[in-house]
């Protein structure tokens, strides 16, 4: 059985030129990689990505962290079993020793569970996902349009996805490639060239206001491409709330009016799924909205954090109809696969996620394939760190097939 030999941890740049962790594992010869996203618009209550402070990089350097590493998880791993990967992951949880894994950091602790993962899988000369069990495509979700925190349009709401009808993942990323494309001329001919940058997750950020203004445009790029497909919001509502009431595209409303605001919107849009219509502790107005709006899968993301506690809270006020599922909200790959497993065994989607501060790894297509969750969220099919996902399961598909 193929043993840990060495680790080593380097601070690099994620997609927003922010430092983050990458690791590498060794076994004798044999190495493997991985690197840590991060987010913008983060949950409070996930795990705590370790920043060193002080001037350098404006405090987000995370020295600190790959010095964790190296000096404290190392001496503790070497020469453990890779086939081991839920000891690996008590180990490094012990080693903390917090709830939060901000001793240590998240970002130190989710790279290396992550790299020692990788590794085992290539020791044996197989994939990262058949190590998982499963074997199933997932759908994917393409975030085409970019507001809240995200990117420069105005819209309060943060991201508005489309989601391809399509048989198979290279048929669906066709689709969802074409709709951008339809999408980008007609932003070019309706507001000129500033209208096609785009943001953080490769969707553009035209000069808009309102959250209509961006699904009548989606609409309109679905029927131009000629494709059929779905949409999909998150709204990252934590972001707006304030006090008890939202702000929503210059609006105040408060939870009521809100509620109304998304039942129209399902009315008007074929509108698959809201992610976090309301703020990460509003528990009862998760289970309101459900009860309100049937056929729309209410996610949590922020309200769960991919934490098990949280997932049980909301099973309990049936709070959800699906999960974001984010390593690095919990911190160790074992903790994210027994999340998994507890929202789909109470009958809970999960929704393989990026961050939208990303690298090029591309372990979660291997992890949506892996669990066999059927769903994928990791930007537009644009941006190198987004495409490379979408790039892995193109990839994996040919495999299965
Ligand atoms: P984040 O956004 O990575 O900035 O948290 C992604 C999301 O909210 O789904
Ligand atoms: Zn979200």
């Amino acid at each position: 059985m193929a043993k840990l030999t060495g680790l080593k941890a380097l601070e690099i740049l994620d997609s927003r030129g922010n430092p983050t962790v990458e690791v590498t594992a060794y076994s004798e010869k044999i190495s493997a990689k991985a690197s840590v996203p991060s987010g913008a618009s983060k949950g409070k209550y996930e795990a705590v990505e370790l920043r060193d402070g002080g001037k350098r990089y404006g405090g987000l350097g995370v020295l600190k962290a790959v010095d964790n590493v190296e000096k404290i998880i190392k001496p503790k791993l070497i020469g453990r079993s890779l086939a081991k990967q839920e000891l690996i992951d008590d180990i490094l949880i012990k080693l903390d020793g917090t709830v939060n894994k901000s001793k240590l950091g998240a970002n130190a602790i989710l790279g290396v569970s992550i790299a020692c993962f990788k590794l085992n899988a290539k020791t044996k000369g197989v994939e990262p996902y058949e190590l998982l069990g499963r074997k199933l495509m997932p759908t994917p979700y393409y975030n085409i349009i970019n507001g809240g925190l995200h990117g420069g349009c105005n819209t309060s709401f943060q991201e508005f996805m489309v989601v391809p009808k399509a048989k198979t993942f290279k048929e669906a990323l066709r689709v969802g490639v074409e709709i951008y494309h339809a999408l980008k001329e007609m932003l070019l001919s309706n507001y000129g060239k500033r209208a096609i940058s785009v943001g953080d997750e490769g969707g553009f950020a035209p000069p808009i206001k309102k959250a209509t203004e961006a699904l009548d445009l989606i609409m309109k790029a679905i029927y131009g491409s000629g494709n059929d497909a779905l949409v999909a919001i998150d709204a990252a509502a934590s972001t707006f709330y304030k006090d008890g009431n939202y702000f929503v595209d210059g609006k105040k409303l408060n939870k009521e009016k809100l509620m109304d605001y998304y039942e129209k919107l399902t009315q008007d849009y074929p509108i698959t799924s809201i992610e976090d219509p309301l703020h990460e502790d509003d528990w009862e107005g998760f289970a309101e909205l459900r009860k309100r709006i049937k056929n729309v899968d209410i996610v949590g993301d922020d309200l769960i954090v991919t934490n098990p506690f949280r997932l049980r809270q909301a099973i309990e006020n049936k709070a959800c109809d699906a999960i974001i599922l984010k390593p690095n909200q919990i911190g160790t790959l074992t903790e994210t696969l027994k999340v998994a497993e507890l929202a789909m065994n109470n009958s809970i989607k999960v929704i393989v996620s990026h961050r939208s501060g990303e690298t090029c790894d591309d372990f979660i297509a291997d992890l949506a394939v892996g669990l066999g969750c059927g769903l994928i969220k990791t930007g537009a099919p644009c941006r190198g760190e987004r495409v490379c996902k979408y790039n892995r399961l193109l990839r994996i598909e040919r495999m299965l097939s």
